[in-house]
């Protein structure tokens, strides 16, 4: 078997390992099923690809993202690694091909989205297969207390069952102690061996502003920050046009991301930041996977996202390359309103749920009792329109329906047009004969793609028309021919989002809306909103509060906005409403805190709030109760 270090050094030119990685390589390579907790760019995908590759087999790695899919077999191929991914948008017969394919040794990886788990096509074909490894990358997604749940990983722990001494690795960048546990035993690991790398970023500073301008203040940071790289969150795509048009006027170089783009303009932006012709990118979360830029010198969040597992992700973009980066929040009174409603927006009434079901399922035109497991392309704002719905409604109605395993929605990826020839070589020969006009078309195909006839190939329809001297729309005219024909089969080029529907579509009172998907989901997210607002407005060392969430040890960071102040002042909120609950044994008024603990009034209104929003004391009839003391 050739060494983890050897691979690593054959395949990306890398001489060193990142903590823990070998640790874990080794543990999945000698067959033991695996946990490994890595914050996001530590390096996760090798953890599982060398394993993949020294173990003799097919690897099978489950991904929720299909852009993430994509964008990993790619990376392979171009190492001349054999990998393939299969998602929904790829015709039954290029999937059906592709598990052949798999089947039958052609490929060290398939990349699947959980969705396509459950079809009797793949079950099918995976009983067959020599597997090596089963992949479970953003595995925090299997279990509802984490914060993307997505209930078709739950058909994971079916597929070990297929392969029972197949070794598992899980793999994610955030994930809770309860959110490990449910991992564990959703995936069924058996003697798991947890690895759990440090959260720790020595290299980032986190910086909260409250500001009565932010928006002024942060274009007086990005004029000062000039030629460095930076990104700027917001949460709306409305708020990303307004910063970028006020930057761009003050003429700093700026970039604009978000979903609503289409997949070609995003590209440009995203390469150019990538390229260094832009400075700063303003983007909603939708500028995140993938992205990889080792010289980002901060990261602004213009508007605060609603859980501490977004915005630790998102800081976490800055400073890749070990080298001091910044990590700014800024807020206005009014966000605080906002993040509240924000959060309860994402929970239309649960009868706003079951009418968007029935509309989209009539949008489709799916009959009832049919639909399981077919995709559709489709648009929100087309069903909302039409049918006279919110597009926030229905948006977070379609989640709530994935949530509660009715349907998958898939966002916009591009996928260009696919095809292969669909005939033999001497019926091709005579239909070149008789149909001349589409020769010329067939000979290229078959030149180009010599694997043609047993495999689908990615086609470019304007370098098709440049090598034929012909338009594009020529181009695609023949191919359609060819299609009509029954010459080739082809999936043509996409970028619409798609639904897939989980079962078949249910009478309309069949529809049950499942506590894991609402009730629950919405208690969590509360939690979560407390958290985030708590890090805005809690004197307590930022990285801490961070650190504290994800579970692991605190540490003070001493050069957060925080622990700066403390620096001057001495005495830090924490140890001060420490002090607080220990004299709290009865109630007490806060000129009486103060001038017992003879501290400045101020330092003292903070700690108390912070113990009131921790809910370790409260506030009744202008006295301070703690709450440690009630006993009914
Ligand atoms: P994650 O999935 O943990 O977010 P990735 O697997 O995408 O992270 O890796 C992030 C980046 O780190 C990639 O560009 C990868 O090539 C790089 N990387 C991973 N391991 C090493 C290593 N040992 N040495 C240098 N670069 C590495
Ligand atoms: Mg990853």
């Amino acid at each position: 078997m050739e060494k983890s270090k050897e691979i690593l050094k054959r395949y990306w030119g890398f001489d060193v390992f990142r903590p823990l990685q070998e640790e874990i390589i080794d543990n999945s390579i000698y067959g033991h099923d695996t946990l490994a907790l890595l914050p996001t760019g530590g390096g996760k995908s090798i953890c599982f690809q060398i394993p993949g590759l020294a173990r003799e087999g097919l690897t099978l790695v489950i991904s929720p993202l299909i852009a993430l899919m994509q964008d990993q077999v790619k990376n392979l191929t171009n190492k001349g690694i054999r990998a393939k991914e299969i998602v929904s948008g790829m015709s039954y017969r290029e999937i059906d091909l592709a598990l052949d394919n798999a089947r039958f040794g052609g490929f060290d990886f398939l990349y699947t989205s959980p969705e396509r788990l459950k079809s009797k096509l793949f079950i099918e074909r995976f009983k067959l297969m020599n597997i090596a490894l089963i992949v479970v990358d953003e595995a925090h997604c299997i279990s509802e207390w984490g914060h993307d749940f997505r209930p078709s990983y739950r058909d994971i722990a079916d597929l070990r069952a297929i392969h029972p001494n197949v070794p598992i690795i899980a793999l994610t960048a955030t994930a809770t102690k309860e959110v490990q546990k449910d991992i564990i035993e959703q995936l069924q690991l058996k003697n798991a061996k947890v690895f759990e790398g440090s959260f720790l970023r020595e290299n980032l500073s986190y910086e909260v502003i409250h500001s009565k301008n932010k928006t002024t203040q942060i274009l007086e940071y990005c004029e000062l920050s000039k030629g460095k790289t930076g990104i700027i969150y917001c949460q709306t795509r409305k708020s990303v046009k307004d910063i970028a048009r006020l930057l761009h006027a003050s003429k700093l170089s700026v970039g604009i991301y978000h979903g609503g783009m289409n997949s070609e303009d995003r590209k440009l932006m995203l390469d150019a930041w990538l390229e260094g012709k832009i400075d700063t990118m303003v983007a909603t979360n939708a500028f995140g996977m993938g992205i990889d830029k080792p010289n980002v010198r901060y990261v602004i969040h213009y508007e605060f996202p609603n859980n501490l597992e977004a915005y630790f992700q998102e800081a976490g973009r800055a400073g890749r390359d070990g080298l001091e980066a910044k990590c700014i929040a800024y807020w206005e009174d009014l966000d605080i309103e906002n993040l509240k409603e924000q959060t309860l927006r994402q929970f239309p009434s649960i009868e706003t749920v079951k009418t968007t079901y029935k509309a989209l399922c009539n949008h489709l035109r799916v009959a009832y009792g049919s639909g399981k497991e077919e995709t559709y392309p489709f648009e929100i704002k087309v069903l909302a329109e039409k049918f006279n719905l919110n597009n926030s409604d229905t948006f977070h109605s379609l989640k709530i329906l994935e949530l509660n395993n009715d349907l998958v929605f898939t966002e916009s990826v591009f996928h260009p047009t696919k095809l292969k020839i669909a005939i033999g070589n001497t019926e091709l020969y005579s239909f070149q004969i008789r149909q001349e006009k589409l020769s010329p078309i067939i000979t290229l195909l078959s030149r180009s793609y010599p694997g043609i006839f047993d495999q689908f190939f990615e086609i470019n329809e304007n370098e098709f028309a440049k090598r034929l001297k012909t338009t594009a729309f020529q181009i695609t005219t023949q191919l359609n021919q060819l299609e009509q024909y029954g010459v080739i089969d082809i999936t043509w080029q996409s970028s619409l989002p798609t639904v897939t529907f989980v079962h078949e579509r249910l009478p309309d009172d069949y529809i049950r809306i499942l506590p894991e998907a609402y009730e629950n989901r919405k208690e969590l997210a509360n939690k979560r909103l407390k958290y985030a607002l708590n890090y805005l407005r809690v004197s307590v060392c930022r990285l801490s509060q961070l650190l504290v969430y994800f579970g692991q040890p605190e540490t003070k960071c001493g050069k957060c906005d925080i622990c700066i102040s403390e620096k001057k002042n001495n005495y830090s909120t924490l140890e001060l409403a420490n002090s607080i609950l220990t004299i709290l044994s009865e109630p007490m008024s806060l000129y009486s805190i103060s001038s017992q603990l003879n501290s400045q009034k101020e330092e003292v209104e903070n700690a108390l709030r912070y113990l009131l929003l921790e809910e370790k004391i409260k506030f009744e009839s202008q006295m301070f109760y703690s709450n440690s003391l009630k006993k009914d």
